[in-house]
């Protein structure tokens, strides 16, 4: 009769927090969670086509959920944008650039990103000599690190239209050798000449770096995911995606309200809401980032002669987040400095009551004040905590001691009664595993051990629920997601361990081995 699909025994359940502990049995059926329990009491749902995995004492979790990423950016970088942030030689980078050159097809552009010659024994950076010398059947280009500066071929050069008698836009600068020609190296404005005749990325392309990007999402234990700022083209081939089945995860994708340099862009008709996908949030952009001192803060940076700016005229800003309030979408603003925050909450509290909770995006510098309102609101925190590890030391040299013991303050957060969704914001970072934010929110170290808002550590149950239930109250899908209960979608994840065995230092030791969405396996390790 009732008999279950999948039965897990023998596991340590985290079924979510303030949920009761010590279960150690989880019976599926069809894509839900059939029932929660012991071993004894689930194995009565056993039948004859009931498959049983045996945990062997180790962790099953709800399936995590990353609440803010960049899904096609990760899968750019997993498909046909060459990854060389890792490259510690000019050798190392010719072998790297050679071997995409054998994958992709005849003629079509290679391009790099992340290069760094201050970590090469040569001691300089690649030029277009040592370009030609691996292609000059392609368009090679190569990104430094700092994305302020490209070094092309001499078939990326020919493609711009840069000979030695080409003018540097106002803004740039082109290299040239001691004999004036083009050494292929263009600065600021001057990569636009080369980089505008490459072509933009196609349907195809795209399905195959979300397909990429979900793939190695799902082997780190996510079902659930966030794709924080899309273009309308993107869009459509999400929906095709979903169409035609073919997302192994949930994706909750937030439409561009405004492109730099463009404006606003209208809504999407429609919301769009199934079981794998979900495209009703509007995605602004209140302020930059800390290392470029571009985040809006109240006080000047230590490394720069800047407060930062505010992206965003508060009369737009208003504007657009009235209509898309009005018309029932989800409005996701990025806002890191205190100034950008006290702005978007504004905002927001001039909108009034609607359907939707809104979301302040890396929300990295909040005072009491602002925690206090967005508690007032229901206004969701999307925070990194991964950032405390790998951008800790940058907050150090970058950030006035008043800021730096409240840079993302997670403790603070949730004793305000603020709902937080952890998330990776990948690939900004390169480690987008949610044990390492985990981790991260609890040890507050930066690379060096250094230790950045001490007291805004949490615990490991206020972590695990900010990286499952919170992403799932982010995108509003809490009511059959983020706890293991009775009823709810059967995403879960299997660690190699027990999580409480380890202590915080070791956490990141243990791996996903596998992952399941809606009752079906998506991952094995
Ligand atoms: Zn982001």
């Amino acid at each position: 009769m009732h008999t279950a699909d999948t039965i897990f025994v023998k596991g340590v359940l985290w079924t979510g927090l303030n949920e009761r502990a010590g279960h150690t049995a989880l019976a599926v059926k069809g894509d839900r969670i059939a029932a929660v329990g012991s071993d004894h009491d689930v194995l009565n749902l056993r039948g004859p086509g009931t498959r049983v995995v045996d945990l062997a004492g180790r962790t099953l979790l709800p399936g995590f959920v990353d609440a803010h990423a960049h899904i096609w950016k990760i899968g750019h970088l997993l498909t046909t944008l060459l990854d060389v942030r890792g490259s510690d030689s000019l050798a190392d980078l010719g072998e790297r650039v050679a071997a995409l050159a054998t994958r992709l097809a005849p003629g079509a552009w290679l391009y790099g990103r992340g290069y760094n010659e201050a970590r090469f024994p040569e001691g300089r950076g690649p030029t277009r000599a040592d370009l030609d010398a691996i292609a000059t059947d392609r368009p090679v280009v190569l990104m430094r690190t700092c994305a302020h500066i490209v070094v092309c071929n001499s078939r990326a050069l020919e493609r711009g239209g840069v000979t030695r008698d080409t003018p540097a836009p106002s803004g740039g600068e082109i290299d040239h050798d001691a004999s004036g020609e083009p050494t292929g190296v263009l600065r600021e404005t001057a990569m636009g000449l080369v980089l505008r005749q490459m072509p933009p990325p196609t349907q195809d392309d795209y399905r195959a770096m979300i397909t990429a990007a979900l793939a190695h999402q799902l082997s780190h234990g996510i079902t659930s995911t966030n794709d924080a700022g899309v273009a309308p083209e993107l869009l459509d081939t999400y929906r095709a995606l979903d169409a035609e089945g073919r997302l192994p995860s949930r994706v909750n994708v937030m439409a561009l309200g405004m492109v730099d340099g463009v404006g606003p862009v209208p809504l999407p008709v429609g919301h769009h809401r199934s079981d794998h996908l979900r495209i009703d949030t509007v995605k602004f952009f209140a302020d930059g980032g800390l290392s470029g001192a571009t985040a809006a803060l109240s006080v000047p940076y230590r490394h720069a002669d800047t407060r930062g700016v505010l992206r965003l005229d508060e009369d737009e800003f208003l504007a657009l987040a009235r209509e898309a309030h009005a018309d029932g979408w989800r409005i996701a603003t990025h806002a890191i400095g205190d100034v950008a925050i006290d702005q978007v909450l504004r905002v927001y509290e001039a909108l009034g009551p609607g359907p939707m909770r809104h979301r302040i995006e890396h929300f990295g510098l909040p005072g009491a004040d602002h925690l206090a309102r967005a508690a007032r609101l229901g206004v969701i925190a999307v925070p990194q905590t991964i950032f405390v590890l790998t951008l800790g030391r940058n907050f150090r040299q970058y950030l006035p001691d008043a800021l730096l013991r409240r840079a993302y303050p997670v403790r603070a957060m949730i004793d305000a009664g603020v709902t937080v969704a952890l998330s990776s914001d990948a690939p900004v970072v390169e480690n987008d595993s949610p044990l390492a934010g985990i981790q991260a929110a609890m040890l507050r170290r930066d690379a060096d051990g250094q230790p950045v808002a001490p007291d805004e550590a949490i615990t490991l149950d206020e972590a695990l629920d900010a990286y499952t239930r919170g992403g799932a109250v982010a995108s509003g899908d809490d009511a059959d997601r983020g706890l293991l209960r009775e009823g709810m979608l059967a995403d879960l994840a299997v660690l190699s361990g027990d999580l409480w065995e380890a202590p915080p230092e070791e956490l990141t030791s243990l791996r996903v081995t596998q992952t399941w969405v809606g009752g079906r396996q998506q991952f094995a390790a």
